[in-house]
C-alpha cells in the first residue's frame, strides 16, 4: 500500500495507524516520485493525499488512470480541506474510491483500508481462477484435437486393415469357387466345402468387427427403398433352413394381420438383423423350433407398426445376463463361447442397426425354454405395389463374352490367378499387369475394351492411374471403362475412387455375377 502526503508527519501517523504484518507499506512525500512506484511496483492501493504543492491529489489520479499499467490501482483519498461534497465529487470523479478525513479516526480508517484490501485480494483470486480457466481451456482443446486425431487414425486403420484383410480373403473364396467347378473326388469336395464356409465366416467377422466400428464412427447411412416384406422374411428363412434341418428343428415363418406387400425399409440391414436373430435362435436351440413371425401391431395414414418377432425353444437366458448380451463381445454364459462358438458382436450390432433405424428391440426369454427376440419399428406403405420377380442368374449361367479384351491391374499373385481363371472361363481375353504403371505402359502399346483396377498396389496406385489414363491417354483410350476392384468399406474411399474417374466399384471379395453383370453392361454401353 503506498502513501503520498507532502507532510511527512502525516505519513509517519497514517503508519502509525496502518501498520500490520499482513500489509506492505511505501511512502514517499513527492507525488512524482509516487508515480514512478506504482509504474516500477506493483501496488493495488495508494492512499493520497489531496493538497500537494508539486502536484495536487487530483491530477495525481487521472495521471494514474490513463496508464493501462496503474488503472486498476484503488485510490483513497485523505484529505483535510472540507467534508463538502463538492470536494468529494471531483475525487470521486477523477477515479478515487473513497475518501478519508483528516484528523483520521482510528477505527473507520482500519475498516475502510481493511475493507478495500479484502477486495483486492478477491480481485487477485478472481485474476488467478481465470488465468488458471484459460490454462484449463487451452488443455482442453489440445485434447480436443488429439480426440479427433486419434479417430482418424481409427477409421484410416480401419479401412487399411479391411483392405489388408479382404483382398486374401477375396483369393480364398475365389479359389475354393474355381476348384469346385473342378474334378473332386468326394473328400476333396468336403475340404473344399469346408474351406468356403470356414472362409465366409471369416468374412463374417470381419464385416462384424467393420459394422460395429462404423456405427460407431456415426459412419453407417440407412438407405431406404420399396421392400417387398413377405418376400425378405421368406428369403431369410430359406437361406437358414439348411441349418435348422442340419440341427433336425424345425423352421417356420408367420404373418399376422394385413401386412402390407410393399414398405419402405433399409432391406439390406432388416435382412441382416433377421439374419442374425435367426442364426442366434438356431444356435442355441437343439429340440423344437424356431418361428419368424411378421405381425401388424398398429396402422395409421400410410404408415404401417411391424413386429418381427424370432421365438425359438432352446436354452434361454438367465435374467441376470439379459441386458448383457447386447454389448459387444458378451455372451449369456461364461463358457457360450467355448460351447457354441461366436464372437458375441452379433446383438449388439442388432441392437445398434434397431435403433439407428429408429425402432426398438425387446427381449423375452426362460431359461430352459426359450428365448423371443423382438423389432418393433413404424414403416410407410408403399402405394405402387408392383414385385421384381426376375430370378438372379447361377454363377454358372453367366452369359460368355466375344471378342471382349480386359486389362486387370492387380499385384496379389493369387488374385492374379483366380481373377484370370475367372475372366477365361467366361470367354474374355485378358493381360495381367501387376501395377498402374506398367497398366499405362501397355494401354500405349494394346487396346482394350475394359479395365479392371485394383486400389492399392505398389509403384502407381489404382486411383492415380485411373486419373493419367482420364487425362493423358489420347482419344479412344480416355474414355476406356474402368472397374475399380476395390477392398473398401468406408464411403469417402468409394468417393475417392469415382473422383478419379472410375465408372463402377466392385467391392472385395467381390460376387463373381456382380462382377460379371459390371462388365457386361459398361462394355455394351461403350460399344
Ligand atoms: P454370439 O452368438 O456370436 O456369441 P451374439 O451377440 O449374437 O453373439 O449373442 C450374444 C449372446 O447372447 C450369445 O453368446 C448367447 O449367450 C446369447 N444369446 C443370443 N441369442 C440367444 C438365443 N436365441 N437363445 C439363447 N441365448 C442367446
Amino acid at each position: 500500500m503506498l502513501i503520498v502526503d507532502d507532510k511527512p508527519e502525516n505519513i509517519v501517523a497514517l503508519e502509525a495507524l496502518l501498520q500490520r504484518s499482513d500489509i506492505n507499506l511505501v511512502t514517499t512525500t513527492s507525488p512524482n516520485a509516487a508515480l514512478k512506484m506504482c509504474w516500477d511496483q506493483d501496488i493495488p492501493i495508494a492512499l493520497v493525499d489531496v493538497q500537494m504543492p508539486e502536484m495536487d491529489g487530483f491530477e495525481l489520479v487521472e495521471i494514474l488512470k490513463s496508464n493501462p499499467r496503474t488503472r486498476e490501482i484503488l485510490v483513497i483519498f485523505v484529505t483535510a480541506i472540507s467534508t463538502e461534497s463538492k470536494y468529494a465529487v471531483r475525487g470521486l470523479a477523477a477515479g478515487a474510491v473513497d475518501y478519508l478525513y483528516k484528523p483520521l479516526e482510528p477505527t473507520i480508517t482500519t475498516a475502510k483500508v481493511d475493507s478495500f484490501i479484502q477486495l483486492v485480494r478477491n480481485q487477485r483470486e478472481i485474476k488467478r481462477k481465470n488465468a488458471e480457466l484459460e490454462s484449463y481451456q487451452a488443455e482442453l482443446i489440445k485434447a480436443k484435437e488429439l480426440a479427433e486425431q486419434a479417430k482418424q487414425v481409427k477409421e484410416r486403420f480401419l479401412a487399411n486393415m479391411s483392405h489388408e484383410l479382404r483382398t486374401p480373403i477375396n483369393g480364398i473364396l475365389g479359389i475354393s469357387h474355381l476348384l469346385q467347378n473342378t474334378h473332386l473326388d468326394d473328400e476333396q469336395r468336403k475340404c473344399v466345402d469346408l474351406l468356403k464356409v470356414s472362409s465366409e465366416a471369416l468374412l463374417g467377422v470381419i464385416n462384424d468387427v467393420l459394422d460395429i466400428s462404423k456405427i460407431e464412427a456415426g459412419k453407417f447411412k440407412i438407405v431406404r427403398a420399396e421392400t417387398n416384406v413377405s418376400n425378405l422374411a421368406k428369403s431369410v428363412a430359406d437361406l437358414m433352413k439348411f441349418r435348422a434341418d442340419e440341427k433336425g428343428i424345425g423352421l417356420t415363418v408367420n404373418f399376422v394381420g394385413a401386412v402390407p406387400k410393399m414398405i419402405m425399409a433399409d432391406a439390406l440391414r432388416l435382412n441382416q438383423i433377421l439374419m442374425n436373430l435367426l442364426s442366434n435362435g438356431i444356435k442355441f436351440t437343439d429340440e423344437g423350433s424356431v418361428d419368424l413371425s411378421v405381425k401388424v401391431l398398429n396402422t395409421e395414414n400410410g404408415r404401417v407398426q411391424l413386429e418381427f418377432a424370432v421365438t425359438d425353444s432352446g436354452i434361454g437366458i438367465s435374467q441376470e445376463r439379459i441386458d448383457k448380451i447386447f454389448e459387444s463381445f458378451e455372451q449369456a454364459t461364461d463358457d457360450t463361447s467355448h460351447k457354441y462358438g461366436g464372437t458375441g458382436l452379433g446383438l449388439s450390432i442388432v441392437k445398434k442397426l434397431v435403433e439407428l433405424k429408429g425402432g426398438q428391440l425387446h427381449v423375452t426369454s426362460t431359461e430352459g425354454k426359450g428365448s423371443t427376440f423382438a423389432v418393433v419399428n413404424w414403416f410407410e406403405v408403399v402405394g405402387n405395389q408392383t414385385e421384381d420377380t426376375a430370378p438372379k442368374p447361377g454363377v454358372n449361367e453367366l452369359t460368355k463374352f466375344e471378342n471382349v479384351s480386359v486389362l486387370v491391374a492387380e499385384d496379389n499373385t493369387i488374385n492374379q490367378f483366380m481373377i484370370r481363371k475367372v475372366l477365361a472361363n467366361w470367354g474374355l481375353s485378358v493381360d495381367i499387369v501387376e501395377n498402374g504403371e506398367k497398366a499405362l505402359n501397355i494401354l500405349k502399346e494394346k487396346a482394350f475394351d475394359i479395365i479392371l483396377m485394383d486400389t492399392h498396389m505398389p509403384v502407381m496406385g489404382g486411383f492415380e492411374a485411373t486419373r493419367r489414363i482420364r487425362t493423358d491417354m489420347p482419344e479412344g483410350v480416355k474414355d476406356i471403362p474402368i472397374i475399380s476392384l476395390s477392398a473398401a468399406v468406408l464411403e469417402e474411399e468409394k468417393q475417392l475412387a469415382y473422383d478419379a474417374g472410375v465408372n463402377a466399384i466392385v467391392t472385395k471379395p467381390f460376387d463373381l455375377t456382380v462382377l460379371h453383370h459390371n462388365i457386361e453392361i459398361l462394355v455394351k454401353k461403350d460399344r
